[in-house]
């Protein structure tokens, strides 16, 4: 049987062979008791790598966005947010169910920015008929796109010159990074320094690109993340032995981080695969998720045609708009086998 291509997101990798004697070689404690020496290691190690005094382990995205939020923010406080970021329109509204933060939900433009005025002009004034606007929270890549690194810089001056706390989701900052190193010829580390330095914190999700099965990071200072830590342990996030999952963590920072840039090239092969495919609009992918529309007549046949691929043992997703995503568990043949199930498809 051919195997199952799966460009649904890279949440779905599987732990190689190597991570899995990672994980069952890390030595464990109760990290409840702060006794869990491989999560130590992980969360010295990402603070270090990134920039900061600090990091938390949290069992996903969301638990470290909420804990983020809710740790720069106090009740009837506001955080200023993109339209499409993961942490208004899909984390349930945990920061407003869960904390009492209201989002101020802002358009992005085209390059996934927030308007500089957009910004400026949502910071309430100090009023009793306002929240108080506490935080801007920005998301590297954003929908695969990588957001301009001097607009990074000017976003969060203008944050910090207002007195609000800026907080980066970079789910997959990683692979911002690489973009970014990329076209200035850098180290994909020092990149992903130089994005994260720009905010007061981070959050990092290890199970996407960077292949672990379970767990993200939240970095800040240590004052943040003792706040942090309360919060993660109100949300039920206080892991025991969770030095077995954190030594996939620490592994993928050390071994996958350099091949993101593997995906990148998927994503701008299977791009370029279908370019010519008439049906079919594909916006040029930056990182490694390719964003695809139908046009014309086709555009009522992306259900049809996301069953069609599946019939075909090929996997996507339609919410929005179509979306294939590359990581460590498709190969060059895979992306070969997905252009010649779409063309195939609309050649019928
Ligand atoms: C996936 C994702 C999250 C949430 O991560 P989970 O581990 O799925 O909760 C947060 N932000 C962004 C940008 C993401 O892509």
């Amino acid at each position: 049987m051919t195997p199952i291509v799966d460009l649904r997101s890279d949440t779905v990798t599987q732990p190689t062979a190597d991570m899995r004697i990672a994980m069952a070689a890390a030595p464990l404690g109760d990290d409840v008791f702060g006794d869990d020496p491989s999560v130590n290691t992980l969360q010295e190690k990402i603070a270090a790598l990134l920039g900061f005094e600090a990091a938390l382990f949290v069992s996903s995205g969301t638990q470290s966005n909420l804990c983020a939020i809710l740790s720069h923010c106090q009740r009837g406080d506001e955080y200023i947010v993109g339209q499409f970021a993961h942490c208004y329109r899909w984390e349930g509204g945990g920061a407003a169910v869960f904390g009492s933060v209201q989002p101020q939900p802002l358009q992005h433009q085209v390059d996934g920015t927030l308007s500089l005025e957009d910004i400026e002009a949502a910071i309430k004034p100090d009023d009793a008929h306002f929240a108080r606007t506490r935080l801007l929270a920005l998301e590297n890549t954003l929908g695969g796109k990588l957001l301009p690194f001097e607009y990074l810089q000017q976003a969060t001056q203008l944050a910090k010159s207002k007195g609000l706390a800026t907080h980066l989701d970079g789910a997959r900052l990683f692979n911002a990074a690489t973009a970014q190193a990329a076209v200035t010829g850098t180290d994909v580390r020092k990149e992903a320094r130089r994005i994260a330095g720009c905010f007061d914190s981070v959050s990092v999700c290890l199970s996407k690109g960077l292949g672990a099965p379970v767990g993200s990071v939240l970095c800040g200072s240590r004052e943040f993340i003792a706040t942090a830590h309360r919060i993660r342990k109100m949300a039920g996030g206080g892991m025991r032995q969770a030095g077995v999952l954190a030594a996939a963590g620490t592994y993928a920072l050390d071994y996958h981080v350099d091949r993101l840039a593997q995906d990148h090239i998927l994503a701008r092969r299977l791009a370029e695969g279908l370019a010519d495919v008439p049906a079919l609009q594909v916006e040029a992918p930056q990182t490694n998720i390719l964003f695809v529309d139908l046009v014309g007549s086709a555009k009522s046949r992306s259900v049809d045609l996301l069953h069609y691929l599946k019939t075909n043992g090929i996997l996507a997703t339609g919410l929005y708009r179509l979306r294939f995503v590359t990581h460590l568990d498709v190969d060059v043949a895979g992306i070969d086998r997905a252009i010649a199930a779409i063309t195939r498809f609309f050649e019928a």
